[in-house]
C-alpha cells in the first residue's frame, strides 16, 4: 500500500497498536486509521501498573502513552471488542454486530494474564495486566493486612516488592526453585529470592497452589505440601496468553499467537493482515524457532518494523531483535538482554552477586546468547552487540570485546 488513501484498521489500541498508527504517520500515511480497542480508556503504559503505581503512598494516575491530541484524525473506538476477521470481505466484526471495513488489518491486541482454576477475579482475587486491575490491587493494598501472591516471575515479583513497600505482610508461592526460574534460571533467581527474603516476604518456593476457599473475612489457600494460608487478597502471577480467540475462525494460525512471518505479515493473510506485540509470533532470524515476545521494547520496535513494511515504499525490513526487558523491585533494576535460559553457561562479567551488583553472560557452546545486568544498567548498552553477533566468550573475557 502506498503512503496515499487505503484504509488500516488497527485492532487493540495499547502500545504496539499506537505505535504503528505512529510509525505509519511519520512515514506520511494520509489514509484512513481506526484504532479499535476493547478498553474503555485511552491507551497508557503497562510496566508501571506493577511497579510505581501500586507502590506510591500518594495519589497516582495511569500514563497515557499519547495525549488525547495525538488521536486526532484517528477513528478511535474504545470499549469496542473484535470477535471475528473475514479475509474474504477484509473486515473486522464487532461483537455489537457492526463490520469495520479494512484494505488493511493489524493485529494487536496482545496478551491478557492467566487465571487458575478456583481463583475467578473477585473482591479478592485479582489478576493484572489492565488499568482497572491495578486500581482494584492498589486499593486493596490499602485496606490489605496480608496479601498472597501466586506466581514469583517478574509480575509476581514486583507486586510483593509494591505491597512490602505499602507495608502489607507478603507470601509468595512458586512450584520451581527460585522465582523468575524460566527468565534468568537458578543463579539470579536465587538473588532475587534472597532480596525479597531481606524484605520480610514469606517466599513458598517449590510448592504449588492446590485449592482456594473464599470466605466473608478472606481466603484460605491450600497448598500441596498440606500447608494453610489465611489472606486478605490474592493476585495471581501465572503468565499470560495471547488474545487471538478473536481470529479462531479465520483460518490463520494462531496455535501460539497470530503466526507471522519476519516482515510482520500474517501467514495466510493475503498481505494484508499484520501483527506486532505480545500477539505476533514468528520465525526467529537467529533461531529459527518460532518466536513470542511479551516485552515492552519487541512491541516497539515490532510495530516499527510493520509499519514500514505495510506502506510498501520500496523499503522491506525484517523484525530479528535482540529481546530485552526489565524488571524493577524495590530500588533494584534487573535487565536482561538477549535470550538467557537456565540451561545456559553462566560467567561474571562485572561486579558480585552477593552485593547484588553484577553483569553475568549466558553462553552455549562458547558463545554469549544473553546477558543479566542487576543494577549495572551500563553494561546493556556496553554489551549489546556482542550480544547481538553472538561473539565468543572468550573474547569477552579477555577484555577484546570491552
Ligand atoms: C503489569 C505489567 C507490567 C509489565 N512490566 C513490563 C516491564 O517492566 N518491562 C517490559 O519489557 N514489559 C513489561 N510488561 C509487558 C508490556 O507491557 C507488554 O509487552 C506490552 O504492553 C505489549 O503491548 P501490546 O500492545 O502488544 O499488547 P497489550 O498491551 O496487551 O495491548 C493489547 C490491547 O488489545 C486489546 N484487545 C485484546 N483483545 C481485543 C479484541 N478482541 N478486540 C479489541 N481489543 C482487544 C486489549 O484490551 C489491550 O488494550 C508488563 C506488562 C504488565 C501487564
Amino acid at each position: 500500500m502506498s503512503v496515499s488513501g487505503g484504509r488500516v484498521v488497527v485492532v487493540g489500541a495499547s502500545l504496539a497498536g499506537v505505535r504503528v498508527v505512529k510509525a505509519l504517520r511519520r512515514r506520511g500515511f494520509d489514509g484512513e486509521l481506526v484504532l479499535v480497542g476493547e478498553e474503555g480508556e485511552l491507551p497508557y503504559d503497562r510496566p508501571p501498573l506493577s511497579k510505581g503505581f501500586l507502590s506510591s503512598q500518594g495519589p497516582v494516575a495511569v500514563r497515557q502513552l499519547e495525549p488525547e491530541s495525538f488521536y486526532e484524525g484517528v477513528e478511535v473506538r474504545l470499549g469496542a471488542r473484535a470477535s471475528g476477521l473475514s479475509l474474504r470481505e477484509r473486515s473486522v466484526l464487532l461483537a455489537d454486530g457492526s463490520r469495520v471495513r479494512a484494505d488493511h488489518v493489524v493485529v494487536t491486541t496482545g496478551a491478557r494474564a492467566r487465571s487458575l482454576p478456583g481463583f475467578a477475579d473477585g473482591d479478592r482475587v485479582a489478576r493484572l495486566r489492565t488499568a482497572d486491575d491495578a486500581r482494584r490491587i492498589r486499593s486493596a493494598l490499602t485496606e490489605a493486612r496480608h496479601v498472597l501472591v501466586l506466581g514469583a516471575g517478574f509480575i509476581g515479583c514486583e507486586v510483593a516488592a509494591a505491597a512490602r513497600r505499602r507495608g502489607v505482610d507478603v507470601t509468595v508461592v512458586e512450584p520451581a526453585p527460585t522465582p523468575v526460574q524460566r527468565g534468568v534460571g537458578a543463579l539470579v533467581g536465587g538473588t532475587i529470592a534472597a532480596l525479597h527474603r531481606d524484605r520480610g516476604v514469606d517466599l513458598r518456593l517449590g510448592v504449588s497452589v492446590e485449592c482456594g476457599q473464599e470466605h466473608s473475612g478472606g481466603v484460605i489457600v491450600s497448598l500441596t505440601d498440606g500447608t494453610l494460608i489465611e489472606t486478605d487478597f490474592v493476585v495471581l502471577g501465572v503468565g499470560a496468553a495471547p488474545n487471538t480467540e478473536w481470529l479462531k475462525e479465520s483460518g490463520l494460525d494462531v496455535s501460539n499467537g497470530l503466526l507471522c512471518d519476519d516482515r510482520c505479515r500474517a501467514v495466510g493473510g493475503g498481505g494484508h493482515v499484520w501483527a506486532a506485540g505480545d500477539v505476533a509470533a514468528w520465525p526467529s532470524g537467529r533461531t529459527g524457532e518460532r518466536v513470542r515476545i511479551e516485552h515492552w521494547t519487541n512491541a516497539v520496535e515490532q510495530a516499527g518494523v510493520l509499519a514500514v513494511n505495510l506502506l510498501d515504499d520500496g523499503t522491506e525490513v525484517t523484525h530479528d531483535p535482540v529481546p530485552y526487558v526489565w524488571s524493577d523491585q524495590y530500588e533494584h533494576k534487573i535487565q536482561i538482554l538477549g535470550r538467557v535460559s537456565g540451561d545456559d553457561d553462566t560467567t561474571l562479567l562485572r561486579g558480585s552477586l552477593d552485593e547484588r551488583q553484577f553483569s553475568l553472560a549466558y553462553s552455549r557452546h562458547g558463545r554469549i546468547r544473553g546477558l543479566v545486568a542487576f543494577d549495572l544498567p551500563r553494561e546493556i548498552a556496553a554489551r549489546r552487540p556482542l550480544v547481538a553477533a553472538g561473539a565468543p566468550l572468550a573474547g569477552v573475557l579477555d577484555g577484546r570485546h570491552g
